[in-house]
């Protein structure tokens, strides 16, 4: 049995951020990764969209990058498009989160990929836990382990409500550079949008990395009748036949997104962070900064109560770091997505609204009433 201050199951955005912050505040730390990560990392299907202040505070080393981003284009199905400017960056997961994971182990953080977590029980103070390959023993527990992970499962936690998690398809489509700069245009990631003759809540997406372009295409879960036939109407829009035209897909893959936080984020020293505690934008999807954030900031929860020693703290003082860091903002933005997806009427005013506002700022200064 090995004994870790802390043991993070998952090694992605969240775990690797809480990896590195508990490493380099003297806890002894493993992560568990039930994928094998090599030299390349593990695949992960997500859009991959990140902001430049990100890309700049963890130093992501630009031959790293998929593409350099400097405008949004977004399309309404009834012909309107809306342009959005802003710099950002388009990352493959699997080099992302690697570089992540790093960070964590140059930090001293012991990570055990390829090693599955079985099992979790608490026997007395401790969390026991079993991978397919060995057995740990913890004072706490990271659940990292994404949306639906399986330590809260385990645990017995609550999940989400199905209004608050969206199903989404992603599509890795090869073609080429020139094509893509061509069509789509160099630095520009194109969204979709149509309640009524699209997707009722939620969006599609075609987002170009240097030779390849991930397609995607969500949809709250309990609106979805058959996932095929709706992702077709997507694919079979002019514009995203032109753009795929005389492309291969490499990749096709389902994965969920939790859109609303999940009713418990800690119990008894476990904590919930990124998508594990439902900590994605509900309105972008966006959700790698919040996974790093709520990492962080679980590690630092634990060296605050102790060093204050009031353990019977930790909950609270998660919960209220996690609101004042974000969470607060990201709760105003799932009230006001019923709002924006009532209607296309609707939809359209906030379209017009995100051009030149950031979806907080509409939000909190009430701009969509
Ligand atoms: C289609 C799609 C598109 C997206 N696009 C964007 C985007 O453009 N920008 C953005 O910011 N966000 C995007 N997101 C959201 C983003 O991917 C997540 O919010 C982010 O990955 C959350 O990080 P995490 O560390 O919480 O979990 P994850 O990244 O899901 O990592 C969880 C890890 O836990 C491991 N694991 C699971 N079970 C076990 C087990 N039993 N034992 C050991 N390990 C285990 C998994 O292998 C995985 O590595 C998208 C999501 C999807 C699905």
């Amino acid at each position: 049995m090995k004994n870790f201050d802390i043991i993070i199951i998952g090694a992605g955005p969240g775990g690797s951020v809480a990896a590195k912050v508990a490493s380099e505040n003297g806890y002894s730390t493993c992560t568990l990764e039930k994928e094998l990560l090599g030299e390349k990392g593990r695949y992960k299907a997500c859009g991959g969209a990140a902001a430049w202040e990100l890309i700049e505070e963890i130093n992501y080393p630009e031959e790293k990058i998929g593409r350099v981003i400097e405008s949004l284009e977004l399309h309404h199905v009834d012909g309107e498009s809306y342009s959005k400017k802003g710099k950002g960056a388009v990352v493959w997961r699997s080099t992302f989160d690697k570089f992540l994971t790093d960070m964590a182990v140059d930090s001293g953080a012991l990570l055990k990929d390829n090693e599955l977590m079985i099992n979790i029980e608490k026997v007395e103070d401790f969390y026991k836990i079993s991978t397919n390959k060995d057995k740990y023993i913890a004072k706490y527990v990271i659940a990292a382990d994404g949306v639906s992970s399986p330590t809260l499962k385990l645990l017995g936690w609550p999940f989400f409500k199905s209004q608050d998690v969206i199903l989404t398809i992603t599509k890795e489509m090869k073609t080429t550079k020139s094509y893509i700069d061509k069509i789509l245009g160099s630095d520009t990631v194109h969204l979709f949008f149509g309640i009524k003759d699209l997707i009722p809540v939620g969006y599609a997406w075609l987002f170009p990395k240097t030779d390849k372009i991930t397609v995607g295409w969500g949809n709250q879960i309990d609106l979805v009748k058959n996932s095929r036939k709706e992702f077709e109407k997507f694919w079979t829009l002019p514009y995203v036949k032109e753009a795929l035209k005389n492309s291969t897909m490499e990749i096709f893959k389902p994965h969920l997104i939790p859109v609303g936080v999940r009713p418990k984020l800690y119990e008894e020293n476990v904590f919930a962070v990124g998508d594990a505690g439902g900590m994605v934008d509900p309105i972008s999807g966006k959700g790698i900064p919040y996974a790093m954030m709520s990492g962080q900031i679980a590690i630092e929860t634990i060296k605050s109560c102790e060093k204050k020693d009031k353990l019977d703290k930790l909950g609270t003082t998660y919960e209220k770091s996690l609101d004042r860091r974000f969470l607060k903002i990201l709760k105003a933005k799932r009230i006001a997505r019923d709002k924006i997806f009532k209607d296309d009427e609707s939809l359209k005013k906030f379209l017009k609204l995100w051009e030149k506002h950031r979806a907080s700022e509409i939000v909190m200064k009430k701009l969509l009433d």
